[in-house]
């Protein structure tokens, strides 16, 4: 006789926000953000200029209170963990703006930011070889996309379990850009969960294995990247 058909245990959700609220002072900015993001997914956080993205990545990496709903990772719920104890956790965020400290060299931008695991100062030159390139030099006297690099280089010396990328491409020009999509693409296929924020619809999509969109601080869709058609991208994302 066939033993009966076992259907395998649910996987933990990496992050999970659940009607998500965060205030600015008396100013409300998130009305009720929703979004899960599995452990190995790239999620694509989407939505135009000041819908809320930032402040969604912000509340979850905890540098922001929250006024209402959930935020857990990895079934734990951590919204009311300070910022230090998050990134302890394993949240990885590549800031919007890429802010590294200036007047430390490649290296030691990369050094300081080291934790435990397989990200090492050796397979972050080897990932990006530009940066081994100028390991040496001072951060500040980066070109734009090679300082995108190292925040990158950074926050995968934390050895992130989740990473985060608030707007990776912006303001670079287009061969930089491709660069670091591909090296963005080369984490998805080893496994690395991703949550990104970005403005190019054609460089994030191919990447996402699902989409959140956000609207006036909620989210109004979310399905794979296939499902987005030209109604819901012309109605909440401008194009
Ligand atoms: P963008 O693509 O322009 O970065 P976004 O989708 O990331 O936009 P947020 O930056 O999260 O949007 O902004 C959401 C709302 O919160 C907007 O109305 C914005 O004006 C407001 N907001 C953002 N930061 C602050 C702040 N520090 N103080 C007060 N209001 C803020």
């Amino acid at each position: 006789m066939t033993p009966p058909a076992t259907t395998p245990p649910p996987k933990t959700p990496m992050v999970e926000i659940e009607d998500l609220r965060v205030h600015y002072g008396a100013s409300q900015a998130l009305f009720g953000v929703s979004l899960r993001v599995d452990p190995g997914q790239a999620v694509a956080l989407m939505g135009r200029n000041g819908m809320g993205k930032t402040t969604t990545i912000h509340a979850l990496c905890r540098m922001l209170p929250i006024s209402g709903g959930q935020v857990r990772f990895e079934g734990r719920d951590i919204g009311a963990l300070p910022s230090h104890r998050a990134a302890r956790l394993g949240i990885g965020l590549v800031p919007e703006g890429r802010r590294c400290f200036p007047n430390l060299t490649v290296d030691e931008n990369l050094v300081v930011a080291a934790r435990p695991g397989p990200w090492t100062l050796p397979r972050v030159r080897a990932f990006f070889p530009r940066l081994a390139e100028r390991s040496g030099q001072y951060a500040s006297t980066l070109s734009g996309g090679e300082q995108q690099m190292l925040a990158i280089g950074r926050a995968l010396m934390t050895n992130p379990r989740l990473l985060v990328l608030d707007e990776a491409t912006e303001g670079l020009a287009p061969l930089i850009r491709r660069e670091i999509w591909r090296a963005i693409g080369q984490l998805r296929a080893q496994g690395q969960s991703i949550l990104m924020v970005d403005k190019s619809l054609a460089e994030l999509l191919p990447l996402a294995d699902h989409c959140v969109v956000l609207e006036r601080g909620r989210t109004v869709w979310q399905g794979p990247p296939g499902a987005l058609g030209p109604k819901i991208a012309g109605r909440y994302l401008g194009v």
